[in-house]
């Protein structure tokens, strides 16, 4: 009698509720996740199934399992080509009594690795460092409310540029309502957007996601409304001319249109509720959404108790091009230190944010000593590596062992990272 066939437990992801937020690739310690420019996949021959990328997925779709023969396991070339996910289907009869241990193992080791703190000489990665838990004095954060099955409809009732008009920077400021459907969020969560009609491939457009803007009561006090902040994407990664499809749809709108919602997202990246608490934010571009939502939510607390420290530094190419510049000097500097970098500034040298950081060492160390720190970094991927180098710099130069602090940071849900 020949050996029993293998039985994989394979794992899939749900093209129709993934948002490609790409969190799960970077998530991944052995790269088994790839994309294309519609779907997300995992390789069989690859994953380690030590579901280290299961937690961090803002919509649950990275968690499906299938029951196959190793041997007729999906192929990358067909998840490329799902639209859904197929049904699971019944192994062949007698092979599951027979089958061999279902291959499922290899799971610890891989696990520890990726919560493993990992040196710099290794890639820096938003896993090796990034919490996956919310600061313990967090309020609970409803997500995944509507999916793209059951979006919800929400009016714009505000949309306005807040870069300088003339700059090449167009980023909006956008208002919208939701009416009397449920729409709970929390600052540090984002939503997604069904933009309309259909990509290249004739298929409805998949969702986008954007940071919300402003606190858990509204973008105006008592009202079920939220603000978003979005960069009208006029060129790609690599420099060349193009649409973005869901960014020039929001930036275009008009007061009264209406869009598809879907989420809430995001449960870890949230602000901590105690009040002694102190954050630190660190942000570039539209990543400054997030980090309003945490200003305005403490602005509006003011007077009502002692707080913590803010503390925010914040990159742009210009002043003219830095989202809510304007807002932002207007806030008392006794209730948030400010702290800007600009990196093509006219007559002044490039300066980036982790050159702030670099240059405000000795308050960013006290903050980082501190139990009742949070830190919060959202922006553009490329500023992740030098931030999290900063990190550690100011807290060498402090005497602190960093692999230790990024450790505890890590686990208490005290270092956050979201990026783009
Ligand atoms: C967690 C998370 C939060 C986000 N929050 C925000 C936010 O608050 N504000 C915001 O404006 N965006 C945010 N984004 C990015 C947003 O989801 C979209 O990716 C972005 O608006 C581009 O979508 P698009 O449909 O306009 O472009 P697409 O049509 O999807 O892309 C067009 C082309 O541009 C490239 N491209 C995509 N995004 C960018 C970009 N940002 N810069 C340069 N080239 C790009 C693509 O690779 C593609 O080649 C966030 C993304 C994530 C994952
Ligand atoms: S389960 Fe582990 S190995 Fe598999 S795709 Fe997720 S992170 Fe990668
Ligand atoms: S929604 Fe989940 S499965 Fe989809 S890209 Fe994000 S983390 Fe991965």
């Amino acid at each position: 009698m020949g050996a029993a066939p293998e039985v994989l437990k394979q794992h899939l992801i749900d093209p129709e509720i993934c948002i490609r937020c790409n969190t799960c690739e970077e998530a991944c310690p052995v790269k088994a996740i790839t994309h294309d420019s519609r779907n997300y996949v995992v390789d069989p021959a690859i994953c380690k199934q030590c579901m280290a990328c299961v937690p961090p997925c803002p919509t649950g779709a990275i968690d499906n399992w299938r029951m196959v023969l190793k041997s007729a396991a999906y192929p990358l070339a067909a998840q490329f080509e799902w639209d859904e996910l197929p049904a699971e289907a019944p192994l062949p009869e007698g092979v599951a009594a027979e089958a061999t241990a279902v291959v499922e193992a290899a799971a610890a080791p891989a696990a520890a690795a990726a919560a493993d703190v990992q040196g710099f000489e290794t890639a820096v990665t938003a896993t090796s460092f990034g919490a996956t838990v919310p600061p313990w004095s967090a309020a609970h954060a409803y997500t995944n409310l509507y999916g793209p099955k059951n979006p919800t409809t929400a009016t714009v009732v505000g949309n306005y540029r807040v870069t300088d008009a003339g700059t090449e920077s167009d980023t909006h400021h956008i208002v919208l309502d939701f009416g009397s459907m449920p729409f709970p969020v929390l600052e540090g969560q984002s939503i997604g957007i069904l933009p309309p009609g259909v990509d290249d491939r004739g298929k409805p457009h998949v969702a986008r996601q954007y940071s919300i803007a402003s606190p858990r009561n509204g973008e105006r006090p008592g009202y079920n409304n939220l603000s978003l902040t979005v960069k009208r994407v006029t060129v790609d990664h690599d420099g060349r001319p193009v649409r973005g499809v869901c960014s020039n749809y929001l930036c275009d709108l008009k007061k009264g249109d209406t869009v598809k919602v879907i989420g809430p997202f995001g449960a870890s990246f949230l602000m901590p509720n105690h009040p002694r608490s102190n954050i630190v934010m660190i942000c570039t571009g539209t990543g400054s959404a997030p980090m309003r939502a945490m200003t305005e939510y403490r602005r509006r607390l003011r007077g009502k108790f002692e707080g913590g420290r803010l503390m925010l530094f914040f990159g742009a190419r210009t002043q003219k091009e830095l989202p809510y510049f304007g807002p932002l000097m207007n806030l008392p500097r006794d209730f948030i230190d400010l702290n800007f970098a600009f990196s093509r500034a006219p007559d002044s040298p490039k300066r980036y944010v982790q050159d702030l950081m670099r240059e405000r060492a000795a308050d960013l160390a006290a903050l980082l000593k501190d139990g009742d720190t949070f830190v919060y970094v959202c922006g553009l991927k490329s500023m992740e590596a030098g931030v999290l180098e900063a990190l550690r710099d100011v807290a060498a130069q402090a005497g602190i062992q960093w692999e230790e602090l990024a450790g505890r940071l890590k686990r208490e849900g005290r270092l956050h990272l979201e990026t783009y």
